[in-house]
């Protein structure tokens, strides 16, 4: 039986052969130069610690969803529970095409078998809890909304284990998720052998 530090393989999305889990991440964690200031956030702890146990799979959905590197940066304003993404100098929203994007890239990394996923945090677009959102007029900032990508990956799959990168830090959260990713790619291999089509 697999323990919580070795390399489970599930079977490619393709069927042609095995790889170890899938789980997608915000592509400037790995290095790659996709910020708005054309820079990264490479986390070494994650590429190359958790990295040894998951295929990592890179998205960056301000780069992916046509924005050019660099770009103005973008902030959350409105409601919280529905916010609109907006560049923070010229004023652009950018929430449809981010929210049509995101529609069509949730449905291929359906297809690739994802187990999990790994948000850059107080990010506009991948932050998981915490993001700034700006009301309105002269209201005061809050720390109370959801990156625009996050929350339509939680309302596509709400039963897929999500962190943050910070929150992976926390040696004790890092082998919760660690179990929580090898769980659900066990759970879902089971699945696959009743029914080869997917979904799983
Ligand atoms: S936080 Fe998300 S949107 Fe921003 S650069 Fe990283 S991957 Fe791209």
């Amino acid at each position: 039986m697999s323990g919580p530090c070795e390399r489970f393989y599930v079977q490619r999305a393709d069927g042609v052969g095995d790889r170890a889990i899938p789980v997608g991440i915000s592509s400037c964690l790995l290095g790659e130069r996709v910020r708005f200031d054309g820079g990264h956030k490479l986390d070494r702890s994650l590429r190359d610690t958790l990295g040894a146990l998951v295929t990592w799979v890179p998205v960056c959905p301000e780069a992916e969803c046509g924005m050019p590197v660099p770009r103005e940066p973008l902030r959350l304003t409105g409601d919280p529970v529905e916010p609109r993404l907006i560049t923070v100098r010229t004023g652009v929203d950018h929430t449809a095409e981010m929210q049509a994007w995101a529609a069509r890239r949730l449905d291929a990394l359906a297809l690739d078998g994802l187990c999990g996923f790994v948000f850059k945090n107080r990010s506009p677009s991948c932050g998981l809890r915490c993001v700034a959102i700006h009301p309105p007029g002269d209201g005061a900032t809050t720390l109370d909304s959801v990156g625009l990508f996050a929350r339509a990956f939680r309302l596509r799959f709400p039963l897929l284990p999500v962190e943050e990168d910070e929150s992976l830090r926390d040696p004790a959260r890092r082998a919760l998720f660690i179990e929580r990713l090898l769980a659900f790619a066990r759970e879902r291999e089971q699945r696959r052998r009743v029914s080869p089509t997917p979904p799983w």
